[in-house]
């Protein structure tokens, strides 16, 4: 582990060689190692100090609940991306167990509404803007957080326009077109998938030839690009292969590949992920990297692999948790990409879904206690790693909208 080596004095061999003909983005990628080395040696002075490395809980909280009050008002009325603040600050609220207050969910819930179509079904990015699956997919999963604290929230979305809605984004070919007229591209089919699940409207049909033309979208590295022959990238990688395991079909891909792929996108001295080969460490990648090896793990034990670890995913947990602990946080609440970066909600809430993926280890929902970074206080709530929401808020939503009839 990269803090290990460094406090140890043996750190070296971890960081990226020259090939003696240095390039822009070895200069690029050694300003980073610089920046987080000089994170780690922080450290060196302090007694104990693996046992110190804290997670800043009630800070964060309090940069959270301030952007919830803001929803309504302030620049952000302007943006075409408000579902997703929702989301993003509340999975991060429910992943730091904090509770959140009945009045605040109906507030978040009403606003969830107004951004939702009563013609075409589906959310826009804010209030009478046009339905998009992006944003769809952010308020199905805002709504099924608030669902578990406040069930009203459950009766916002509207499931048979739902429904209409995501069988208008299909092509003939299986993918999904993010809005009217808009472009195809992977995240389309994942978040249609993950709507019509949760809400239990998903049928055969909606989803004919989809894996098919998801598949087609795994590149020769072994991830997957947003349309057929483009560039593996660790977002449309999380998306494509948690579609398929949505879809139960699998198969389709060359998993091994894909881990390959994914293994080697750990940085071997910063600890995070990088999203494409050859790129910079982002904590954001904790969770688009980091959730594909508790499915792919899931989907190998199904199978039968007998070489699997019954203790640990197939990457450095610790190295994980570290470099976000360390690196990402930022002293006035919030996390971020990498030091020296702004925090911001994106990246806050996808920093602390890796680092719960690194905290727990979960198979056939048998949860194993772990050893966690700077002990017992910086843990996590557990995530549901295809949807990104709690398992709690994932198996009360699937329980709810399971007892409905799918109007499909
Ligand atoms: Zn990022």
């Amino acid at each position: 582990m990269a803090l290990s080596s460094v406090l140890a004095g043996k750190a070296d061999h971890l960081f990226q060689n020259d090939d003696d003909a240095p390039t822009h983005s070895y200069w690029e990628q050694k300003k980073v190692e610089q920046s987080v080395l000089q994170n780690y040696e922080r450290l060196k002075n302090i007694p104990n100090n693996k046992t110190q490395i804290k997670l800043y809980r009630s800070k964060h909280i309090n940069y959270l609940k301030k952007g919830l009050e803001n929803l309504s008002c302030g620049y952000e009325c302007l943006d075409a991306s408000r579902p997703w603040i929702c989301f993003w600050i509340l999975h991060s609220l429910e992943l730091l167990n904090e509770p959140i207050p009945e009045e605040v969910c109906s507030k978040v819930a009403g606003f969830l509404d107004k951004c939702q179509d009563k013609h075409r079904g589906g959310f826009g990015g804010g209030p009478s803007q046009m339905p998009h699956l992006a944003p769809t997919y952010a308020a199905v999963c805002a709504l099924c957080i608030l669902g578990r604290f406040w069930a009203k929230a459950y009766e916002v979305v509207d499931r048979p326009k739902l429904a209409e809605f995501l069988i208008s984004r299909r092509t003939e070919e299986g993918s999904f077109t993010m809005h009217q007229d808009g472009e195809v591209d992977i995240r389309g089919a994942y978040c249609a998938i993950v709507a019509a699940r949760l809400t239990n409207v998903f049928t055969r049909e909606m989803f004919h030839k989809t894996a098919d033309w998801i598949a087609k979208c795994q590149s020769y590295e072994g991830g997957f690009s947003g349309l057929p022959g483009l560039e593996a990238h660790g977002g449309y990688t999380f998306c494509g292969y948690a579609a398929l395991a949505l879809l139960g079909q699998e198969q389709k891909a060359n998993t091994k590949k894909l881990l390959k792929w994914t293994v080697n996108r750990q940085m071997k001295f910063e600890g995070g992920f990088q999203g494409r080969t050859n790129k910079l460490v982002d904590g954001c990648y904790s969770f688009w990297q980091g959730a594909l090896l508790p499915i792919i793990h899931n989907i190998l034990q199904m199978y039968g692999d007998e070489d699997l670890s019954q203790e640990n995913w197939m990457f450095n947990q610790k190295a994980l948790e570290e470099y976000i602990l360390v690196n990402c946080q930022s002293y006035s609440g919030g996390l971020l990409d990498k030091p020296g970066k702004s925090r911001d909600y994106y990246h806050t809430c996808y920093c602390l879904s890796g680092l719960s993926i690194a905290e727990h280890f979960i198979v056939d929902d048998v949860r194993e206690s772990k050893e966690i970074v700077g002990g017992k206080k910086n843990v996590l709530q557990p995530l549901h790693p295809v949807y990104n929401i709690c398992f709690d808020s994932a198996e009360e939503a699937l329980e709810h909208f399971n007892r409905l009839p799918n109007p499909s």
